[in-house]
């Protein structure tokens, strides 16, 4: 609990004021005189009334004068919220909550390898990066910030960088980043669990201090999932907690959703993302081969052909990049890469069956993990649990089964070698037919969205 000390200092002079308002003196003498501070951290003054009849008198009548002798008296915007002792108890107890609740590992699903070092900014994004860049100067004048724009723009990526700095700059801090379509799925498990699991749940949201919501769009528009959804967001909303949001479309053009919700969401501020310019995608070119160490084999005349053929999905683009790196990788000579170069390879269909994103090998795999709860770092690791053997074999599978990759592209990709590959792709054709869920897995190509 924090009572700041300006706040002490000043309170009897505060008192005074606020009884040349009060109309019962014995109102003021029975009551007022007697509250406690309770808190005050940020511009939230929490004061416990001792009383119900107090509590219900005050904030009929007197909040709004206590709220404008108190913000005059310390000279910064004051909300005052008083409480019964009821309510005193449960606040220590949400406190107390709030502060021991850093030890628990909350799942932030950050990833964090997409930070800002590696977020080019031009124009067609510098408006939303600005914006969100203010929630780390401490204040936030508008929320939420809604950021929409078409696919393979940035807005996953800047997503993680907001949520990666904001726990870089505030230790112990509660940051989640979540798509809508597993919100969803995780309220109707709720749904299924009963009433306290949807509490439990609403809980942990409600805790939050930042909340990254990824693809709005795909929230599904049942009324309950909404129901709640509106809950915690409006909670978060009156309790000045950050949040982020972002759609392929603007507030007004989401399908299905509430007006009161859509309204909420352009309440704060929306901001388009466009398309990049040439200088900008170059930029994003650069960096990436720099970070793949291909710089030096690129001849300008071949990026300036990827940024006019994937100008305006910059995830296509690094699919390119990807699928041309993957081939350089498997080729013993590195030959040096100009335009002639990539023409070649998409004529010969190499890089076009790749750079379609359902068939670039990384993100093949990337979406295998995410299916089975894993990720690809363990995956390419030499870790040798059961449970991560089994998706390292199903992406082996897959891999070779239906992307036709031959048996030394894998072990690249997945740092093993070839006898592994093939004892690996052996297993799973057994397991295919032992277990379901491995089956369906694949034989419904769930990998591919
Ligand atoms: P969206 O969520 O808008 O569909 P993503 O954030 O997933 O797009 O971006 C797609 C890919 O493009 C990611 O690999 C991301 O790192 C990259 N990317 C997008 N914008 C930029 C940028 N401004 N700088 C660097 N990489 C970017
Ligand atoms: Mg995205």
């Amino acid at each position: 609990m924090k009572i700041d000390t300006e706040l002490e200092k000043n309170w009897n002079k505060i008192l005074n004021l606020v009884r040349q308002e009060i109309a019962h003196s014995s109102f003021f003498d029975e009551y007022v005189k007697k509250m406690k501070i309770i808190d005050f951290s940020g511009n939230k003054l929490f004061i416990n009334t001792n009383s119900k009849f107090a509590k219900v008198t005050l904030n009929e009548n007197y909040k709004e004068i206590f709220k404008k002798i108190c913000s005059d008296v310390l000279e910064k915007d004051v909300e005052v919220i008083f409480l019964s002792n009821k309510d005193e108890k449960e606040f220590v107890t949400y406190e107390f909550e709030m502060k021991n609740n850093f030890s628990d590992d909350l799942n932030t699903n950050l990833q964090k390898n997409y930070t800002f070092d590696n977020f080019v900014v031009g124009t067609h994004n510098a408006q939303a990066v600005l914006a969100v860049k203010k929630i780390f100067d401490g204040e936030l004048p508008w929320n939420p910030i809604f950021i929409y724009g078409k696919t393979g723009l940035g807005k996953t990526h800047l997503l993680y960088a907001v949520g990666n700095r904001y726990l870089e700059e505030n230790h112990g801090k509660r940051v989640k980043y979540i798509e809508s379509n597993e919100y969803t799925q995780q309220v109707i498990n709720a749904i299924s669990e009963g009433n306290t699991a949807i509490e439990l749940l609403k809980n942990e949201f409600k805790k939050l201090d930042l909340l990254l919501i990824d693809d709005i769009q795909f929230l599904a528009t049942r009324e309950k999932t909404n129901e709640i959804f509106f809950d915690v967001f409006n909670t978060l909303y009156h309790l000045n907690k950050v949040m982020v949001v972002t759609s392929d479309k603007p507030p007004e053009k989401l399908d299905g959703f509430a007006e009161r919700m859509v309204s909420r969401f352009a309440s704060g501020l929306t901001i388009k993302i466009n398309l990049p310019d040439v200088s900008t995608l170059e930029t994003i070119i650069k960096k990436k081969l720099i970070q793949m160490k291909l710089i030096d084999l690129f001849e300008p005349s071949a990026i300036k052909l990827l940024t006019n053929l994937y100008g305006n999905d910059i995830r296509k683009m690094n699919g390119a990049l990807n699928s041309i790196n993957f081939y350089i990788q498997t080729q013993n000579k590195k030959s040096r890469i100009d335009e002639k170069f990539i023409e070649k390879l998409i004529n010969e269909q190499e890089v076009i069956r790749k750079i379609n994103a359902n068939y670039d090998p990384e993100i093949i795999i990337g979406r295998i993990c995410r299916a089975f709860g894993t990720n690809v770092e363990n995956i390419k690791s030499k870790k040798r649990n059961n449970e991560i053997v089994i998706v390292r074999q199903i992406c082996m599978y897959i891999l070779h089964k239906k992307l036709n990759l031959n048996l030394s592209q894998i072990g690249i990709l997945l740092k093993r070698n070839h006898s592994t590959v093939i004892s690996s792709v052996k297993k799973v054709e057994k397991l295919i037919k032992q277990n379901e869920e491995i089956r369906e897995y694949v034989t419904t190509e769930k990998w591919k969205d």
